[in-house]
């Protein structure tokens, strides 16, 4: 199907009352239309609904979009219909004739736009009902939590490449705001994408100012918090540290504290109250009647600072939240930046501080790996398929006491190893028996390397002397043309040495290049800096090598695309 630029821009301002498009809508609009797959890594707040409620009304089928959270849903259908299209949503959460309401609404085109959750999409008898609608476009929103390497891992996604087929494989479109490239491959390859668009935009968010605090021990977490809430307020204003205006500002505004545990986030909620700030703490452990008084409170303004883990953000929408604080180190730069990026979303300056200890970076790596799994691990898998008989994921949990995500991965390493093969949610014994102890925990042995690149990059960012914001972009794959920002903390230090820009590198020195070494194999270059050259490499990660060595030893050869 094809669509002219006018077409497409009348059906914008017509429909959905935009003039233009921001950058990049239009080529994955057109992408859908022409039925190509698309990964479209989007951060929050870059107009990604847009494109494919702009799609849902041009598409002969109607458009069924896989939402994770049942408020995120409910936002997205508020906003949908804000704009004037109708949307329709089906969840556990509605009576059986509500869902058969909703669905019979989407027959008759009262509705384009359809929302499910996961767990809809792993009953066969809902799929069957779908594929008659018929479905043109499935739209996985947070497709990361696919990804068993990401840190929002969702088992209900697993069951998706499934119902794709049921569906009559639709045109995909896959959205996510943070996916490294690692975690990108991981995704186009378990849903099944057929050679995608890739379109990575929006990562800048140029209203952040980030910037680096860096402590020796706890003890000094409490008074680098009390530098910034109390003490800056009365710095002086020739100091050669002193902030542009606008920025000393946030601080006295609304803001989240991160903690990594919820020992940690009730402590500094209490260290603020004590300097006279009004602030709360917020954790998966607090009753939930708490966590609802404390998460409204601060979203209507009257608590002013929510400390509180990671369990605080996701599908919270407060355009001015002026600053966010990480008082330890997340375990890689994708938690970190999408924790950080729920500031400033109004677009208002915002600030966005680490407070790093070098030896909290142990605990970031134990918080980060997931825990790792063991040949004990799959002995428990082996009894519950083998003696117990357990046919599906959940049985299999439930035999084995395994966590889900336990589960899929051990499915994983017995799936390599040509044990197990899993069909529509059904897990088949390949082998009467085996033994635990010979299957190979290499995928395994790889994500732990993976993981540990990832904290290495995190350090890499907390220990950089030049531009941060430079290297969170190449980070995400973006390309950042300026040499430095003039708006994190290492450019204001610098910011009357001239600034001197390299010429374009290509070659293995390019950014983005493929590149082969002897040991780790196949791998892109991120980032250029210096002596240094930095490589995700498919198989163990980040890698940062000496250009010097590099160059001596011939240790990359790039490789043609
Ligand atoms: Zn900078």
């Amino acid at each position: 199907m094809n669509a002219s630029s006018d077409q497409l821009r009348t059906l914008l301002r017509e429909t959905l009352g935009f003039d233009e498009f921001r950058p990049g809508q239009e080529r994955i609009v057109r992408g859908l239309l022409a039925g190509r797959d698309v990964l479209a890594v989007l951060p929050t707040g870059a107009g990604k609904s847009l494109v494919y409620q702009l799609a849902a009304q041009l598409l002969p089928g109607a458009t069924v979009v896989v939402s994770p959270l049942l408020a995120l849903m409910k936002d997205q259908v508020e906003s949908a219909e804000a704009l004037g299209v109708a949307a329709a949503t089906i969840s556990s959460a509605q009576s059986a004739g509500d869902q058969a309401e909703a669905l019979a609404r989407v027959e008759r085109r009262e509705a384009r736009l359809l929302y499910v959750t996961p767990e809809r999409l792993e009953k066969p008898e809902f799929t069957a009902a779908l594929a008659q609608l018929p479905v043109s476009l499935l739209v996985v929103d947070e497709a990361h939590c696919i990804s068993e390497w990401g840190p929002t891992f969702r088992p209900a996604y697993l069951a998706l490449p499934t119902a794709i087929e049921r569906l009559g494989r639709p045109t995909l479109l896959a959205l996510t705001a943070t996916a490294t490239p690692w975690v990108r491959r991981d995704l186009i390859e378990r849903l099944g994408l057929r050679d995608p668009d890739r379109v990575v935009l929006g990562f800048d968010r140029p209203n952040l100012f980030l910037e680096v605090r860096r402590v020796e021990s706890e003890a000094e977490e409490a008074t680098a918090l009390h530098q910034l809430f109390v003490e800056e307020d009365n710095a002086r204003p020739d100091s050669p540290d002193a902030l542009p205006g606008a920025l000393e500002a946030t601080l006295q505004g609304s803001g989240i504290i991160y903690t990594a545990t919820t020992r940690a986030a009730a402590e500094t909620a209490r260290w603020l109250r004590e300097w006279g700030i009004a602030a709360d703490y917020y954790h998966g452990q607090r009753k939930r009647a708490d966590r609802d008084r404390v998460q409204d409170a601060f979203m209507e303004g009257t608590l002013r600072v929510i400390a509180a883990t990671n369990a605080f953000g996701l599908g919270v929408d407060k355009p001015d939240v002026r600053f966010v604080i990480h008082r330890d180190v997340p375990p890689s730069l994708d938690a970190y930046y999408q924790e950080a990026g729920r500031a400033g979303r109004d677009g208002e300056p915002a600030r966005c501080t680490l407070i790093y200890r070098p030896g909290d970076l142990g605990r970031a790596a134990f918080l980060g790996s997931g825990g790792q799994l063991s040949g004990e691990d799959v002995a428990r898998a082996r009894a519950g398929l083998v003696d117990r008989g357990a046919r599906t994921a959940r049985a299999l949990a439930e035999a084995s006491g395994l966590s889900r995500p336990d589960v899929a991965r051990v499915l994983d390493a017995l799936a390599d190893a040509g044990i197990v093969s899993a069909r529509r949610g059904r897990l088949r014994l390949l082998v009467p028996d085996f033994d635990p102890a010979a299957v190979s925990l290499e995928r395994e042995e790889r994500r732990q390397a993976y993981e540990h690149s990832r904290l290495e990059m995190m350090r890499g960012y907390a220990e950089l002397p030049d531009c941060r914001r430079r290297y969170l972009l190449e980070y995400f794959g973006e390309e950042y043309p300026a040499a430095r920002c003039a708006y994190c903390d290492n450019d204001l230090a610098h910011a009357d040495d001239p600034v001197l820009l390299a010429p374009p590198a290509d070659g293995v020195y390019a950014v983005h290049a493929r590149v082969r070494h002897p040991s780790w194999g196949v791998g892109v270059v991120q980032r250029v800096a210096g002596d240094a050259i930095t490589v995700l490499f498919d198989a163990v990660g980040y890698k940062t090598l000496r250009a010097d060595i590099v160059e001596e030893q011939g240790l990359l050869e790039p490789v043609p695309t």
